[in-house]
């Protein structure tokens, strides 16, 4: 088996990313997510070692310090990061694997040029986005204002992923999304050959 597909997905907050991400964990069981490490405090409804793995400051900054992260960065003053272990350990073996990041972590990613597939989800338009948070009713009005900022900022960066996605009804943007994952797995570049004939005929080159 080879190496599964990175699929590097940001959703500016109160865009609909959970929602999202709990459709195609039932259409794609297969699929793994990459569990980030955060030190926010835990929201009422997330779980521990599912949503995030939720630790202090001082074990975040020692595990900067141990090189245990793929990319780490600073959102809304809290730490958030890709352990290596757990983006590397299921793409080795073969898993398609999504990492969720922020666009510092995007960034972070393509200046290492790290293979993967850059989705990007869009808010119907910021006015929603704004309503989202709202009604979500997890963040005070300081918060709301800003992740809103920060969305804001992501959304203008939207040149650094290969596709964007405007997330109007959850069952459209998974349905984009899953068309995306295949159209990807089809590359010339991921090919496998299925029978030996292909194989050897390959091994030729191309005219
Ligand atoms: P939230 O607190 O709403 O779950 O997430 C806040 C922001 O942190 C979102 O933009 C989310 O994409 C980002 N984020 C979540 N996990 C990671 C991570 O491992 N690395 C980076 N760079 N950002 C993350």
């Amino acid at each position: 088996m080879g190496e599964g597909l990175a699929i590097i997905l940001s959703a500016p907050s109160g865009t609909g990313k959970t929602t999202i991400c709990k459709v195609l964990r039932k259409k794609l069981p297969d699929l793994k997510f990459a569990v980030s490490h955060t030190t926010r405090p835990i929201r009422k409804g997330e779980k521990d070692g599912v949503d995030y793995t939720f630790i202090s400051n001082e074990e975040f900054e020692d595990k900067i310090k141990s090189n245990d992260f793929l990319e780490w960065a600073k959102v809304h003053n809290c730490y958030y990061g890709t352990s290596l272990q757990s983006a590397e350990t299921p793409l080795k073996k073969g898993y398609d694997t999504l990492l969720e990041l922020d666009i510092q972590g995007v960034k972070t990613l393509r200046d290492m040029k790290y293979q993967g597939v850059y989705i990007l989800i869009f808010p119907p338009s910021v006015k929603e986005l704004e309503a989202r948070l709202k009604k979500r009713g997890t963040d005070s009005k300081e918060n709301i204002h800003r992740r809103i900022e920060t969305g804001k900022k992501e959304i203008k960066k939207y040149k650094m992923y290969d596709y964007v996605i405007t997330n109007n009804e959850v069952e459209d943007t998974v349905t984009t999304f899953l068309s995306i994952l295949q159209a990807e797995k089809s590359r010339v570049s991921l090919y496998k050959p299925t029978s030996p004939d292909i194989e050897e005929l390959l091994k030729d080159g191309v005219d």
